[in-house]
């Protein structure tokens, strides 16, 4: 494989403005029932009993997730028309709409729920890394619209190299499942 992209995603600046989230629909064209990338609220912690009193160690941070274009991608694998497929020259995980036959065994499979159901076609449908705007030289359209830079994308060797290879938070899956080209920059509850 020439190279291979992932997602950066910094947690810690997460605001949780879904305006990734709403680029991405309205990018594509996406109905009520779909986004192809989500906004995981995750808490946890409380009052700690401690000596004559408690410890709070309330935790709450948002994070940005879509498909994760992985390396072990277990959607491409539990295709039965080989329609879910991932791409040669940059590993983006992609559907050929003119193989899918809509059965659903893609959504069941991935943990991350990334691929979904477009209800109008009878076929699936996910995240493709913005191909197009990336053939044209421009950005995913979730990293150009995040206004704190909490998203990032690239050769996920060059973000590891960067950023570290964490790819594991509380309210994930382990990243052992499939092996997702997504780096974390957790926040401290993380
Ligand atoms: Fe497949 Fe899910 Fe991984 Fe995307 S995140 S490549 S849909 S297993």
């Amino acid at each position: 494989m020439a190279k291979q992209l992932g997602f950066y995603i910094e947690s810690a600046m997460c605001s949780g403005c879904n305006a990734c989230v709403v680029a991405c629909k309205d990018k594509n064209g996406l109905d009520d029932g779909r986004s192809f990338r989500r906004v995981h609220e995750v808490h946890g912690g409380g009052f700690a009993p401690s000596g004559q009193g408690y410890i709070n160690n309330v935790f709450a941070y948002t994070m940005s997730i879509s498909c994760n274009h992985c390396d072990d991608p277990i959607c491409v694998k539990n295709c039965p028309t080989t329609a879910m497929a991932k791409r040669a020259e940059d590993g983006v995980v992609f559907v050929d709409r003119t193989k899918c036959i809509g059965c659903g065994y893609c959504a069941w499979s991935c943990p991350y729920g990334a691929p979904q159901l477009d209800k109008a076609a009878g076929q699936m449908s996910k995240c493709d890394f913005c191909i197009d705007l990336q053939a044209k030289g421009d950005d995913p359209v979730c990293v150009a619209t995040c206004p704190l830079n909490a998203i990032k994308y690239g050769d996920i060797t060059e973000l590891r190299a960067k950023y570290g290879t964490l790819a594991d938070a509380k309210g994930l899956p382990p990243s052992s499942m499939t092996k997702p080209n997504l780096v974390i920059k957790p926040h401290t509850g993380a």
